[in-house]
């Protein structure tokens, strides 16, 4: 790593419900790969969705973050840290898209619900394409006229995105392979892909780590960020922890910071983190000693069953 840099990475959880376990890896390596580089860390709370988040689970979360010993450097309970304060932001963002001609209004938007929340597995915005891009003036006219809401969606081109993450290596998708996406929804929320490129490049991040679900909305966000004029962060993405066969949700409860918390010391719980990623034995032991012998070299590719 490029010691030269000071490093800013970030939490970016989402407070639709309690830090399960794989959560708990995700942050733990965020921490290790910021500090051990000398860099700080950003807490910033993606409530985008008024249905799914709440704020006593963004105060859950800051307080189950500190008792694992992952603190940060800036950021949450600050109100500019929290996506659903900053609508005025992504409202400008929103604005240079539309002016460069690049958005455009969908009438029928299936996916639209999820468009606020990261795309995890079975979630995928994979658009199947739609007529909407195509509707003249006219059409849009008497749509709107008949008071059809329309969610926005980018025009994303025909091209490749190509990145080396700092766990997988390379990496190469064509944007069109994933189709047009949504960056706002039609009640007006602003849509996770906008607002997550436009945070990590207004806070200065530039080391993402999360987990690998997110490779494909990766290439988006370089994509987007490069438009809107920034340049994207280094991203290092990390196995998956995976029970009963699906990766593990904040919505699914099982093995959440509520139940761990009532059982497990917090060097137990890192301990047992730091295992199942392939940093240690298992044993009792807290974040920061996990820092001397911190490696992404150790750290498992494959999905972790647990
Ligand atoms: N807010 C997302 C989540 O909790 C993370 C998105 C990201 O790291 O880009 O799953």
């Amino acid at each position: 790593m490029n010691s030269a840099k000071n490093i800013i990475g970030r939490y970016a959880p989402s407070p639709s419900g309690i830090l399960h376990l794989g959560n708990m890896a995700t942050s733990l390596l965020t921490w290790l790969d910021a500090k051990s580089a000398g860099g700080s860390i950003v807490l910033r709370m993606e409530d985008l969705d008024p249905e799914r988040s709440s704020d006593a689970f963004a105060a859950r979360i800051a307080r189950d973050l500190k008792y694992l010993g992952l603190d940060w450097d800036i950021g949450y309970p600050q109100d500019e840290y929290s996506q659903s304060k900053r609508t005025a932001l992504y409202e400008a963002a929103f604005d240079i898209l539309m002016r460069r001609d690049m958005l455009y209004p969908c009438y029928c938007s299936r996916s639209e619900r999820l468009a606020a929340s990261a795309p995890h597995p079975g979630e995928q915005h994979r658009d199947p394409g739609c007529k909407c891009r195509h509707l003249s003036r006219l059409e849009r006219e008497e749509l709107d006229a008949r008071g059809r809401k329309p969610a926005w969606k980018v025009k994303v081109p025909d091209k490749r995105i190509y990145f080396v993450d700092g766990h997988y290596g390379k990496f190469e998708e064509n944007l069109a392979d994933g189709g047009d996406f949504i960056v706002k929804r039609s009640d007006g929320v602003f849509a996770y892909q906008l607002a997550v490129s436009f945070d990590d490049m207004d806070m200065g991040i530039n080391r993402v780590v999360r987990g690998r679900d997110l490779l494909s909305s990766t290439v988006r966000q370089i994509w987007l960020i490069s438009e809107l004029g920034g340049s994207p962060p280094e991203y290092c993405h990390a196995p998956l922890l995976i029970s009963g066969e699906k990766k593990m949700s904040k919505r699914s409860g099982e093995l959440n910071m509520e139940h761990l918390a009532a059982k497990f010391a917090p060097e137990e719980l890192i301990g047992y983190i730091a295992r199942l990623l392939g940093l240690s034995d298992g044993s009792p032991i807290t974040a920061n000693e996990l820092l001397r012998n911190f490696s992404w070299d150790k750290v498992h590719k494959d999905d972790i069953i647990i």
